[in-house]
C-alpha cells in the first residue's frame, strides 16, 4: 500500500508526459498535412519575396487586345516578368505547372536554337496560357530587340524569330565646340554614332586630337523595328575637316569579290595604312619627346613612345596586319607585345594587364584585332599603353609620320566604286552644320596637364 501510494506521483507525472506527447503529435500532424495540402506556389512565397509581384499578376491577368510575338494576346492569360538573379528556365516554368521531365526535354530540344544557360538578368519574358487551364502554353524570351525565342510548352519545340529591321538613311553633320560626344548629341544623333564614326575614320583621324572648330558630316543607317529607332548601322560615308585638311571614308561592299571596307575618294583602302591609335576612346597622357623631363626621375630622359591612358582592361588593338615577334615581360615594359608589319615597320605595346588568348610569338594578327588589355605592369603608375612605333629599327613619333598611300582598288572595280562614291558625295551636301555659338574651349587639351600620369618606361 505504501509502495502503491508512493508510486502515484510518478504515475501522475507520466500522465502529464502522455498529454504533452499527444499534443505535440497532433500539432506535428497538422503541420505535415498543411505542408502537403498547400500548393507549391504558396510554399515558395516565403522563399522569394520578389515573386509576390508576379502572384499579383496571376490574380489579375493582363488582357490586351494586341498582337505581340505573333500571338493575339487577348486569347491568352498573359503574364510578364523579367529574369531575376538566380532564375532559370526550370524554376520559372515550374511555377506555371510544367513538370521537370518536360522542362528537361524542352531544354534539350532548344539547344540548336537557344542555349538555356544564356538567360540574362533583367531581360523580359512572357508566359501565355489558354483561359481554361493554369498550365502555361508558351514561354517567350526576348534577349534583345532584334529577335525573340518562343518555347512551345506543348510540343516542347523552340524557335527563334528575327524581327524585320527597317533602315532609314540619315545625313547629319556637326562642328566641335567642346567634345565629339556633345557635337554628336547636340545634332540629334545617338552616342552609338560616335563609335561608328570612329570605326570609319580610325585610319585618318586621331580621335585624341579633335579640335574646336573641326567639322564632320556623316551618312549612316538608323535601324528601326516597329517604328522605333533601335540602333545605328554602318557609317556609309564619313567626312572630317581639321586644320583645312579634309578626310573622307567611303564604305564599299563588293560582296562576291571579297572587297569590303572603307576607302578614300580615289578608291585606296583605308586598311592599307595603320590605325592612328591602339586604343579607342583613350586620351594621350604623354607624347613622344626626346627631351622629356621625367616627373619621377627628376631628370631629362627621352620618351620614345606615345602614352594612351584608358581604364584597366580596355582592349588594345594591333594598328596594322603583321606577325607577333615578341610577347613577354620585362621589369620596365611589363607585359608587352611587339608586332612586325613588314620589313620597315614594327610596333610595340607596353604595360599590358594581360595578353589576349591568341597573342603568341609567331601568331598572325589583323589590323584592329585585340592583342591585350590596358594595365600598369612594369614601371608604370597608372593604366595606359605606351605605344612605340619602329621604322627601320629606330623608334619614331608615329603622330608625325606620313605613309605612302596604298594602291587603289583593281581597275575593273573602280567604276563601280566611283558610282557609289559620287552618289554619297551628292547626298552628303544635304548635311547641315550649325555654326557653334558657345564659348570655345578645347576640353581635351585643358584637362591634359591635370591628368598627366607619371610613368616610367625603359626605351
Ligand atoms: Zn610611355
Amino acid at each position: 500500500m505504501d509502495l502503491i501510494e508512493s508510486l502515484k506521483p510518478i504515475g501522475r507525472r507520466l500522465n502529464r508526459f502522455k498529454y504533452l506527447f499527444l499534443s505535440l503529435g497532433i500539432f506535428g500532424l497538422i503541420a505535415l498535412a498543411t505542408f502537403f495540402l498547400i500548393p507549391d506556389s504558396v510554399k515558395t512565397m516565403g522563399a522569394s519575396v520578389n515573386d509576390s509581384e508576379e502572384i499579383d499578376l496571376d490574380a489579375f491577368p493582363i488582357v490586351q487586345p494586341t498582337l505581340k510575338y505573333g500571338f493575339a494576346l487577348d486569347t491568352f492569360q498573359v503574364r510578364e516578368g523579367k529574369i531575376k538573379n538566380g532564375e532559370f528556365l526550370g524554376n520559372i516554368l515550374h511555377r506555371y505547372h510544367i513538370d521537370y521531365p518536360s522542362i528537361e526535354k524542352l531544354a534539350k530540344n532548344a539547344k540548336p536554337v537557344f542555349n538555356i544557360n544564356r538567360f540574362r538578368v533583367d531581360k523580359p519574358y512572357m508566359i501565355l496560357s489558354k483561359d481554361s487551364t493554369q498550365r502555361a502554353d508558351y514561354f517567350i524570351y526576348e534577349p534583345n530587340v532584334y529577335h525573340y525565342i518562343v518555347f512551345d510548352l506543348n510540343t516542347l519545340e523552340t524557335k527563334k524569330v528575327e524581327r524585320p529591321i527597317e533602315y532609314k538613311t540619315q545625313i547629319k553633320g556637326g562642328q566641335i565646340a567642346t567634345t565629339l560626344w556633345e557635337a554628336i548629341t547636340e545634332n540629334g544623333m545617338s552616342f552609338d554614332v560616335a563609335a561608328k564614326m570612329e570605326d570609319a575614320l580610325q585610319w585618318s583621324i586621331s580621335f585624341q586630337h579633335l579640335q574646336v572648330g573641326d567639322e564632320f558630316k556623316l551618312i549612316f543607317d538608323e535601324e528601326y523595328i516597329d517604328g522605333e529607332a533601335v540602333g545605328v548601322g554602318k557609317v556609309k560615308m564619313a567626312y572630317y575637316k581639321t586644320n583645312d585638311q579634309e578626310y573622307y571614308s567611303v564604305y564599299y561592299d563588293h560582296k562576291n569579290k571579297n572587297i569590303v571596307g572603307y576607302y578614300d575618294l580615289e578608291g585606296r583602302p583605308k586598311k592599307g595604312g595603320f590605325l592612328k591609335a591602339p586604343v579607342k576612346f583613350s586620351r594621350i597622357s604623354s607624347y613622344y619627346n626626346l627631351n622629356r623631363f621625367h616627373p619621377i626621375l627628376k631628370r631629362r630622359r627621352p620618351h620614345y613612345g606615345t602614352d594612351y591612358a584608358a581604364p584597366y582592361g580596355t582592349p588594345i588593338m594591333a594598328v596594322g596586319n603583321g606577325v607577333i615577334i615578341k610577347a613577354g615581360y620585362t621589369k620596365g615594359n611589363g607585359n608587352y607585345v611587339k608586332i612586325k608589319h613588314d620589313d620597315t615597320y614594327q610596333t610595340q605595346y607596353l604595360h599590358m594587364q594581360k595578353f589576349a588568348s591568341t597573342t603568341k610569338v609567331g601568331a598572325q594578327v589583323k589590323q584592329g584585332q585585340t592583342i591585350g588589355y590596358v594595365g600598369s605592369t612594369g614601371l608604370a603608375t597608372g593604366p595606359h599603353v605606351c605605344f612605340r612605333f619602329w621604322k627601320n629599327g629606330r623608334q619614331v613619333n608615329h603622330l608625325r609620320m606620313n605613309f605612302p598611300p596604298p594602291a587603289p582598288l583593281p581597275e575593273e572595280h573602280l567604276d563601280g566604286f566611283f558610282k557609289v562614291r559620287d552618289q554619297y558625295l551628292e547626298q552628303l551636301k544635304k548635311a547641315e552644320i550649325k555654326p557653334i555659338e558657345k564659348e570655345l574651349e578645347l576640353a581635351n587639351n585643358t584637362s591634359l596637364k591635370d591628368l598627366e600620369i607619371p610613368e616610367v618606361d625603359t626605351p
